[in-house]
């Protein structure tokens, strides 16, 4: 098969790993960097030029989006689409995903778990925005933000509100959680290929460091997951309809919630503290699927206009 990988820098592990199974697997690989790529919209003949070229074709696509690429790397994905490529993760799936506000909702909707989160669009509402997550201490994210950056602790409601005031001021979209105190700076990363936990992680932040991004220095060993983790995490990928999907578990005194869903989650971690040829299973899921059916099947379930 011909398989195009888009992402901006072919020596990044995961697309190094993808490109390396792909090719192992006897398939075509090409990596793409969609920030180079040029969209043709026209009704007949869509396409996309490619350093300046017309793109051959390819049979199925892997995104690997940028979290501060999100627009344009979608657009490009949605690209494919409308040329009839298959999309490992579909553009809107990605795109739903990579709001974290919106991510919550539908995973609300669904009736997963997720830690209590308010939102609020005026300044004035502070105190109260404050109350609806049971006051400190809580945690304020950038919506956009990720792998940790735009994650604040605020231990005090005195400490939330001047956070709160300095991300309005600079006119930042915010939301406020709910801090599960229980979970002392460690989560679960599970890595759903497919509908199926592949390879999980525990996570724990450096010391002192709430966070338990590994970008924010936190170290990863192999977990062994509950049958009630593993359904959480895989029915969370589905809510969003991806595929391909990092999903975020923090143990809370209730049970698992779910923290986020990522559409292009990491392999270096996850491979080398489980190894898993994880991005062997994404290889392998890709080129015997028709993905587009798998997301709009998870749709269908839940009979439900998308979010
Ligand atoms: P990002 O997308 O930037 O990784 P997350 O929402 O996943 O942002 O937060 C980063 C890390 O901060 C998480 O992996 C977790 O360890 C910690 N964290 C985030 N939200 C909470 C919370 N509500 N309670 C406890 N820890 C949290």
């Amino acid at each position: 098969m011909k398989i195009a990988i888009l992402s901006q820098d072919a020596s990044l592990y995961s697309t190094r790993r993808l490109k390396e199974e792909g090719e192992a697997k006897g398939h075509q690989i090409q990596v793409i960097n969609y920030l180079q790529c040029y969209i043709k919209i026209t009704a007949h003949q869509p396409s996309i030029l490619y350093n300046g070229k017309p793109l051959e074709s390819f049979d199925v696509i892997i995104p690997r989006i940028g979290s501060s690429k999100t627009l344009y790397g979608t657009a490009v994905v949605r690209q494919f689409e409308v040329m009839g490529v298959r999309s490992a993760n579909s553009s809107q799936a990605i795109q739903r995903s990579r709001d974290k506000l919106q991510c919550l909702q539908i995973l609300a909707r669904e009736g997963i778990r997720i830690p209590v989160t308010g939102f609020a669009e005026i300044t004035q509402d502070i105190d109260d925005l404050i109350e609806t997550v049971g006051g400190a201490p809580l945690v304020i994210k950038l919506l956009e933000g990720s792998q940790g950056f735009g994650v604040v602790l605020a231990e005090t409601n005195q400490v939330a509100r001047s956070i709160i005031e300095v991300f309005r001021q600079s006119n930042s979209n915010i939301l406020v959680q709910e801090f599960i105190t229980e979970s002392a700076g460690e989560d679960i990363r599970c890595f759903v290929v497919g509908g199926e936990v592949i390879a999980a992680i525990k996570r724990q932040g450096a010391a002192g460091d709430f966070r338990s991004n590994l970008h924010q220095g936190g170290q990863a060993k192999k977990v062994k997951l509950t049958s009630q983790e593993k359904k959480i995490a895989v029915r969370a990928a589905q809510a969003t309809g991806l595929n391909i999907a990092g999903v975020d578990l923090l143990q809370s005194n209730h049970g698992p919630v779910v923290l986020e869903v990522n559409s292009s989650p990491g392999l270096e971690g996850i491979e080398k503290a489980t190894h898993v040829n994880v991005a062997g299973k994404i290889i392998d899921f890709v080129t015997k699927n028709a993905m587009l059916e798998v997301s709009a099947a998870a749709g269908r379930r839940s009979a439900r206009l998308p979010l």
